[in-house]
């Protein structure tokens, strides 16, 4: 029996990792994401790439019916998707709280809600990539902070709630991962050598994460033998919050 999956934000970063490592898992994979360059993942019977904004109306629902369609089956759901603002309070404007809850919290509330009938047929899982930023206070993140503090939110209620039903509901925290998201944030910060530096010496491994470690702990809360995790916020932070 194969299993399968969705994942959102998979054209690059830590979602493209997580259909990689699915793939090597044995998982056949709907890959997600606004940038065509999803479609590079395209593999005949094993990954369908959608090219779609998950803050469509609609978009939810009909990329579960496509992993059905295609599939037969879900198991998991990795609500992946997400952008990234960093901006003092008295800069960020009620379009930036507008947008950001739009992105990283909507879509995996909707696709979450889409996804529940097929993942209690399956006794099949959600993964949320929530953030340290959901987690502790770090400054200049406010409304980031609070879309990661509803995806932590999301994952534990859904968790209680689903429970029953033999679904289980997690997140990864992650610390910074060297990828694109990180460089492009620092690339607009008045200082990115500073920026950097600081970001490496605030976590204890002195290095960012890599998107495959993110991964690799996204397929591990997925596994059968992870059955009695759930409701988890796994950090993967290079030890950021143990400070
Ligand atoms: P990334 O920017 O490399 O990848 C995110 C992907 O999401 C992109 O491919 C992007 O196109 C896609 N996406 C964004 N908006 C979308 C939309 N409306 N519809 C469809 N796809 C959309 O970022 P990443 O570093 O891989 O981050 C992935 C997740 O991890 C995000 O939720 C982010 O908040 C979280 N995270 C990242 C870091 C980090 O340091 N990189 C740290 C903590 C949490």
């Amino acid at each position: 029996m194969e299993l399968s999956a969705i994942v959102t934000g998979a054209a690059r970063g830590i979602g493209r990792d997580v259909v990689l490592r699915l793939r090597a898992a044995g998982y056949r994979v709907v890959a997600v994401d606004i940038r065509p360059a999803v479609s590079d993942l395209a593999e005949a019977g094993r990954v369908v790439p959608v090219v779609a904004d998950v803050t469509a109306d609609g978009v939810p629902p009909a990329v579960i019916d496509r992993a059905w369609t295609e599939f037969g089956r879900l198991d998991l759901l990795v609500n992946n998707a997400g952008r990234f603002l960093r901006r003092p309070l008295l800069e960020t404007t009620d379009d930036d709280f507008d947008a950001l809850f739009a992105v990283n919290v909507r879509p995996a509330f909707r696709f979450s809600r889409a996804a529940l009938p097929h993942l209690i047929d399956t006794r099949g899982c959600i993964i949320n990539t929530a953030s340290i930023s959901g987690l502790v206070g770090i400054g200049n993140q406010s409304v980031y902070a609070m879309t990661k503090g509803a995806i932590v939110q999301l994952t534990r209620q859904l968790a209680v709630e689903c429970a029953p039903r033999g679904v289980r509901v997690n997140a990864v925290a992650p610390g910074a991962v060297d990828t694109d998201f990180m460089a492009e944030a620092r690339a607009a910060d008045p200082d990115p050598a500073a920026s950097l530096a600081a970001t490496l010496s605030n976590h204890p491994i002195g290095r960012m994460s890599t998107s495959d470690e993110v991964a690799r702990a996204i397929v591990f809360l997925a596994a059968p033998e992870s059955g009695g995790i759930t409701g988890t916020i796994l950090s993967v932070d290079g030890g950021y919050v143990a400070r």
